[in-house]
Parts: structure tokens; sequence; C-alpha cells
């Protein structure tokens, strides 16, 4: 063993060998083009896209609107049980690849129940999919529902309400879709509901909202981390709230730079936020869509904001201290964490 080598790795290197948790990503967002023909053929789909190449070159996208319009329309293949495997196991190797030892993953079931797939095929896939990465490739996995909030709260009940069956398969709900013009206050009760219920708490706020938006998160919805909250540096109060309440933020860089909330990866304020002691994270959100799974989303933001080792360290331990885990599963995996830090 040459420890003199070993210890030269930089911090792009470190941030891909240590194991680390994804806690932002959308299940339906890791389906590449390549299985979305696949799975149109199985199903017997024609697909508004002549190939795999042309509907990659549709993900320009300018806006968040205009990804998630192709973003539903992917999905559109999901039919049956073994799709909905078949996509979270994809992702699942994909994790591995890079990594990630811990996983929590959302699923938009409205997405699926407007098209008439029923809420248990949704979850029955993919939990079956978690099953198998855990004993498969010893990756700890949970689904976390959530509501698009393009839609109405009476939807979101009604769509709590068919889960409710399968409550032991996720522990969570969250809060996605089109964020503006849908502020979190527009779900209050369903939340409410959810806690009363024992769900763990998370919403998407402050990506491209304003920071009112993340103060309702947290005081309407009483969530537990926040799912992007970049915009939160415009208000020092609330970065003062984040801090003080160890909230954690669950930050996508190349979902910013895609979507244009950030022009520049060297503009995005992943080190700005670090260094104002939040408990920021790094997720890859819509990997198939943005660029990149958990790896690239450090590798590019390491060399674009010249991050140190520290930070990548710190970045992964966040992961986990934000992840819902077991007090005794955090423990095993900081403390793989600090073995893997020590060779590297
Ligand atoms: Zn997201």
């Amino acid at each position: 063993m040459n420890t003199t080598m070993t210890m030269t790795m930089t911090p792009t290197e470190l941030a891909a060998a240590i194991p680390k948790a994804e806690l932002h990503i959308h299940i339906e967002g890791s389906l590449e083009p390549e299985l979305i023909f696949a799975l149109a053929q199985r199903n017997g789909l024609s697909l508004p896209y002549a190939s795999e190449a042309a509907l990659r070159e549709a993900y320009a996208f300018t806006n968040l609107q205009s990804f998630l319009d192709i973003y539903y329309a992917g999905a559109s293949v999901l039919l049956h049980e073994a799709d909905f495997h078949d996509m979270a196991w994809a992702y699942f190797l994909r994790a591995k690849a890079d990594n990630v030892v811990h996983a929590e993953l959302f699923f938009d079931p409205q997405t699926h129940t407007a098209r008439g797939v029923s809420v248990a095929t949704v979850i029955q896939g993919l939990a079956s999919a978690c099953a198998r990465a855990k004993a498969e490739l010893g990756i700890s996995a949970e689904l976390i529902l959530c509501f698009l909030r393009h839609l109405s709260e009476e939807e979101a009940f009604a769509t709590l309400e068919a889960a409710l069956p399968h409550r032991e398969q996720f522990i969570g709900v969250g809060l996605d879709s089109s964020e503006v013009g849908h502020p979190p206050s527009k779900f209050s009760r369903v939340f409410a509901r959810c806690r009363e219920l024992g769900l763990r708490i998370v919403a998407h706020a402050g990506e491209e909202g304003p920071p009112a938006y993340i103060w309702e998160a947290l005081n309407d919805l009483k969530t537990e981390r926040i799912d992007h909250g970049v915009r939160s540096l415009e208000d020092p109060a609330l970065v003062a709230e984040l801090a003080k309440r160890r909230t954690p933020l669950t930050v996508c860089p190349l979902s910013n730079l895609k979507l244009c909330v950030v022009n520049d990866l060297g503009d995005h304020p992943m080190k700005r936020l670090l260094d104002a002691g939040l408990c920021a994270t790094v997720n890859s959100d819509d990997p198939a869509y943005f660029g990149g799974y958990m790896n690239a989303n450090f590798t590019q933001t390491v060399q674009a904001l010249d991050l140190s080792r520290e930070h990548v360290i710190t970045l992964a331990r966040n992961s986990f201290e934000a992840s819902f885990v077991s007090g005794a599963r955090r423990a095993e995996l900081m403390a793989a964490l600090d073995r893997a830090v020590a060779t590297a």
C-alpha cells in the first residue's frame, strides 16, 4: 500500500470515493432515454420522438416548467409494477457505482394515477426494487411520496388516502412540481394530516420560489428538510433560522445549472451555504435530465467552486446527518465515512 499516493487524493477524487447518501432524487427523473424507449416498446406505446437521440436533444430546458413538460411525457411509459421496479433498479446500479450507500427516493403517484395506473402498482414496483437494492447492493433505501403542487390540496388528500393501505412502504411525504404560484401554505392541511400519521415531512422550496416559501415550508408544513432552498441566502434572518434549527437543504447543483437557477456553476451558492454553517447536501434531483448522477454533481461543483477536502467531507457527513435513518444505521454510515476518509 502506497500511503503517500493515497494521501494525495484530490477533493474531486475524494468525493467520488467516499460513501454518501442521496436525499433528493425523483425516481421518475432517473429514466434515461434508452429505458424510456425500451419500456415504450415493451408496453406497445409510441413516443412523440423519432429516436433516443431526438429525445435527448429535447432536454434543452429554459426553466422548471419546460423540464416538467418533458418529464411527464417520459413518465408516460410506466404502466406495470415491473416498469417501476426496472426504473428504480437502473438508478440503484448507478448509485452503487457512485458509492451512494443510502437513498431516499421521491415518487409522484399523481403522475401515474392520472394515467390510470394504480398507487399500488407504483409503490409495489418501487418497494421491491428498494428491497433488492438492500439485498444485492447493500444500499439502504426508503420512499417518500410527493404531492404535485400544481394540483389542488383536495387531490393531495385523495392521493394520501389511496396510498395509506401501503403506509409501511413509504416513510414520508414531500411537495414537488411547479413551485412559483403554488406556495407551501396551499397544502397546510394535508401536511398536518401527514404529521398526525407519523410521516416524515420534506418540501421543495426556494428553488425558483422566494425565501417566503421556505418560511412557509418551515412554519406551516413543519418540514424537516428543505429541498433546494438555494434562495435562502437572499434572507439573512432565514439563514440564521435554518442554521439554528440545523434544517438540512438538499441542494442539486447540476439541476440548478440546467434549469437556469444559476447561469454558471461558478456562481452556485453551495460554498456560501456551507460557509454560512447550513447543513447543505449534494443531490442529483432528476439525473437523467440534468446531466449527471451523484458523483457528476460532486465533481463539477467541487471543480467550479474550488471546494476543499474539508468541504467534501462535510457534505458527505451532512448527507448522513440529514437522512431519515435509525440512529444505529447513522452511526454505521458515519463510521464507514471516517474509515474511507482515513485511507483517502
Ligand atoms: Zn426536486
